[in-house]
């Protein structure tokens, strides 16, 4: 018998939390070691791959992706040497047949994805698997998608998300200090996701007045909402770097589990 394996949403902030010692980092290592038994593989949604219809990296080797600008050199030298699992790509595929869903040769690992993997599970012993975010669905559409994958958990398949509660570049202060909205949003999303309530956080009009401020575009939204959908009855909710960095990026991360 297969053990369900868990879900988790993680805040991933700067791309340079993977070089850092921080408290964040710290956590995102910490979380990894307390699961067990080990997955047999990660799927895994990143902000940061946006597609025309879903897309499922079936390669045998994901080779690490450096999407970010102007940070420290050494952050070009990483590697997460991961291996893929193009059988349970196909699988997913069939598990989508009839919502757009293909095999994709060509992407990887961005750093939404192996920033957080590096800390959570150093030894990358564990294949890993990419699902993009289809720009053409909307939010409803997506957390369907998930809905559809979400049996895969009883069979050792741990899904994690990527993103950030609260994500807005053009108000962002480089320092750990949380803007005062930002945190009340962050706040009422915590407590969304605590009632179980997955209907508003569909809809961003059901979410308060720093709604559109906190969430200027959709990108680190919706892998919140591939986790949710991935919640049964039996999940507690665990949260964990429940916080605002940089004034405007939200950190919070939960497990389902
Ligand atoms: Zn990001």
């Amino acid at each position: 018998m297969n053990q369900k394996a868990a879900a988790l949403f993680v805040g991933h902030g700067s791309p340079t939390n993977v070089i850092e010692e921080n408290v964040y980092s710290q956590t995102w290592e910490k979380i990894g070691k307390e699961i067990s038994p080990l997955p047999k593989a990660i799927v895994f949604f990143s902000a940061h791959w946006e597609t025309n219809g879903t897309r499922i990296t079936a390669m045998e080797n994901p080779r690490t992706i450096y999407d970010f600008y102007g940070f420290p050199s050494e952050m070009y030298e990483l590697k997460y040497p991961a291996k893929g699992d193009p059988q349970l790509a196909l699988k997913i595929k069939e598990l989508l047949k009839d919502k757009n869903a293909s095999l994709d040769e060509e992407w990887g690992l961005d750093h939404g994805a192996w920033s957080i993997l590096k800390k959570m599970f150093p030894e990358a012993n564990i294949p890993v698997i990419q699902i993009s975010l289809d720009r053409r669905l909307n939010l409803q559409q997506h957390y369907a998608l998930g809905k559809m994958l979400s049996p895969l958990r009883n069979e050792g398949i741990l899904f994690l998300g990527s993103g950030d509660i609260v994500h807005n570049l053009r108000e962002v202060v480089w320092k750990d200090v949380a803007l005062e909205w930002a945190k009340e949003f962050d706040e009422l999303v915590i407590q969304k996701i605590k009632a179980k309530d997955h209907f508003s956080l569909m809809d961003l009009s059901l979410l308060g007045e720093h709604a559109k401020r906190a969430i200027p575009t959709l990108d680190h939204w919706i892998p919140l909402l591939y986790i949710l959908a991935m919640q049964d009855e039996s999940d507690s909710v665990h949260f964990f770097n429940e916080n605002i960095t940089l004034g405007a990026i939200s950190m919070t991360s939960f497990v389902l589990r």
